[in-house]
């Protein structure tokens, strides 16, 4: 897969500061923007700390991702504070589509050749449907979950700090975890401070909800959190 930051909210972290600064300031939003560096940083500092995260919604990020399976973007929209905007099966001739192959399958020979052929027939009866009139929009009922998409997908920080914690997670699918983990990396190079101590909910808040003892990750940020 491969994962851009296609755009975000000009200097997110002073946007945020200054919207948290207007919470406790006779000033408005506007008449703190000349506010200094330090001042404004004491004030995001503060709103990460406590927990106030609606103010962190005020940010926003839009990324590309190229090259995931419709498997991994049936979970990644049942994430219902975004927006996407997905590559349609309806308009896109998909008789060259590529296919996701999972590790575990590529890594034994018998199986990724029961892929290959099953990939290949799907493709095949794809082709086929089309050459007998069928419209794209019911040709594609034979595509397999495997079938790689491309996605644009816009999130609030507030909203990106839950998806990390569900997606970040050891106990997430490979693919959605390999995206998100990619996807944090991004934002964090743009926003280092609302997204530092971000990642699986056992990282960021100390809480497990996967209930998982045996997760390598558990006893390291739930049980020694304290
Ligand atoms: C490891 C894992 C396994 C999963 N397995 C399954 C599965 O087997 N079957 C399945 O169907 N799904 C499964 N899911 C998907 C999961 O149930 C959620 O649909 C998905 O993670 C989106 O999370 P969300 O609902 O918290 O958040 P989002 O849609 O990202 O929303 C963020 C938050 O906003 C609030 N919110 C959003 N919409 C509403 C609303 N309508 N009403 C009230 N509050 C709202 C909630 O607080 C929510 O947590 C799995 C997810 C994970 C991480």
């Amino acid at each position: 897969m491969e994962v851009k930051l296609l755009s975000h909210t000009p200097d997110p972290e002073r946007l945020i500061a200054i919207a948290a600064r207007s919470c406790v300031s006779k000033r408005s939003a506007h008449e703190l923007i000349s506010e200094p560096d330090e001042a404004l940083r004491r004030s995001l500092n503060k709103v990460l700390e406590s927990g106030h995260e609606s103010v962190i919604e005020h940010a926003y990020f839009t990324f590309s991702i190229k090259g995931i399976s419709r498997a991994c973007t049936h979970q990644l929209v049942r994430h219902r504070i975004a927006s996407y905007s997905q590559q349609s099966q309806r308009y896109v001739d998909l008789r060259d589509a590529d296919f996701v192959i999972p590790e575990s399958i590529r890594n034994n020979g018998e199986a990724l050749e029961a892929f290959r052929a099953a990939m290949r027939g799907a493709a095949e009866a794809y082709s086929k449907l089309l050459e007998l009139g069928i419209p794209p929009e019911d040709a594609r009922f034979v595509l397999p979950n495997a079938t790689a998409t491309n996605i644009v997908v816009t999130m609030n920080a507030r909203e990106l700090l839950h998806f990390f914690g569900l997606r970040c997670c050891l106990k997430a699918q490979w693919e959605i975890r390999a995206l998100a983990n990619a996807m944090l990396e991004l934002a964090r190079g743009a926003a280092p401070a609302i997204f530092e101590r971000a990642g699986p909910y056992c990282l960021y808040k100390g809480i497990c909800f996967e209930g998982d003892r045996e997760c390598p990750l558990y006893e390291k940020y739930v049980l020694r959190r304290d």
